[in-house]
């Protein structure tokens, strides 16, 4: 940008500079790194509202960061969780009307509102201050805002198990999950599939059906179904983490086991809640499904256990070691 510098007397260019300057915030004065626009001849500073004001908007951060203060998009954030507007927040909290309209602009707030609002930014706090407070809002509206605490908590629990489900089930692709993070979506599917395709279908045998069908498609295409890792147990390749995995899906309403009682024997069946959601997967995964389950219709528990106890992945694998897709390459399923 060029400008008339009075010092050169000429019309010269210009350029931004960094400059260390002190504004009065709230009676203190607060150093902050301003950006001016400057001569590039003389370096007379010239007058640049747009950079004036971002200097005092970063003053006033710094004073609010010193002051362990909200920021004034933090307390928009606080009333919008409540779906509040600036007046009707500004009335629960018996402030004056413009209150909240000012904070969100940029004025600082006073400490005592900072720690109203602060409290404020926890669902269950909001809960004790409408209950246990004579509050100037209508019932109505009350509810309203109870309401959506509600929904506050069941998305932050939500958010918690999520939290937890992740440290179980890895999002990097590896060998040891066929080169694709964990799908949980899909693996409901799949699990969805066998439980539907098959008239009655227990639970060790799903676990080789998963597992074969994970092994074979990464066979073929070089990556898993459902990114699932696999470990050796006593009785063949199971899920990792299968029992948490269940507990999931019996949570979220898609399968859920039924325990019986056969000849003194337990009898875990895969009971499905759900229809099988096709479009989860591609036309070359839904065969290589199908292929496993034709191979295996006919085989019960004990001998599928027997089968998979054959494979180079099993017997070359120890006890709780994960069983790598590497092993893939020696299935031959149409033997
Ligand atoms: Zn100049």
């Amino acid at each position: 940008m060029r400008k008339y510098c009075e010092q050169c007397g000429k019309e010269t260019e210009t350029k931004v500079v960094s400059k260390r300057e002190s504004y009065n915030v709230c009676g203190e004065l607060i150093e902050v790194d301003a950006q001016v626009l400057v001569c590039s001849e003389c370096g007379e500073e010239f007058f640049c509202e747009e950079l004036d004001n971002a200097t005092l908007v970063s003053a006033y951060n710094e004073y609010r960061r010193k002051h362990k203060l909200l920021l004034p998009e933090e307390i928009r954030k606080i009333r919008e969780q409540y779906g509040l507007s600036q007046r009707s927040f500004a009335k629960l909290l018996n402030w004056g009307d413009k209150t909240i309209c000012r904070y969100e602009n940029g004025s600082i707030q006073d400490k005592a509102h900072n720690s109203i609002l602060l409290f404020l930014r926890e669902p269950e706090n909001m809960r004790t201050y409408l209950t246990e407070n004579e509050v100037a809002l209508d019932e109505k509206q009350i509810r309203r805002i109870l309401k959506t605490i509600e929904k506050l908590e069941e998305n932050k629990e939500f958010r918690a198990g999520h939290r937890i489900f992740n440290l179980f089930f890895s999002n990097v692709p590896c060998e040891e999950n066929g080169f694709k993070g964990f799908d949980y979506d899909k693996f409901c599917a799949m699990v969805l599939f066998f439980a539907h395709t098959s008239g009655e279908l227990l639970k060790t045998k799903l676990m080789k059906l998963l597992n074969y069908s994970d092994m074979l498609f990464y066979k073929e295409n070089g990556i898993s179904i459902s990114g699932m890792k696999y470990v050796h147990f006593p009785y063949g390749p199971v899920p990792d983490n299968f029992e948490i995995l269940l507990g999931k899906m019996q949570a979220d309403h898609i399968a859920h086991i039924e325990i019986t009682c056969d000849n003194g024997y337990e009898k875990h069946q895969i009971i499905p809640e759900r229809d099988i959601p096709l479009d989860e997967f591609s036309e070359e995964e839904l065969k290589v499904l199908q292929r496993v389950y034709d191979k295996f219709a006919h085989f019960g528990s004990v001998e599928i256990s027997e089968y998979s106890h054959k494979e180079k992945g099993y017997t070359s694998t120890k006890p709780g070691e994960i069983i790598s897709y590497a092993y893939a390459k020696e299935i031959e399923l149409d033997k």
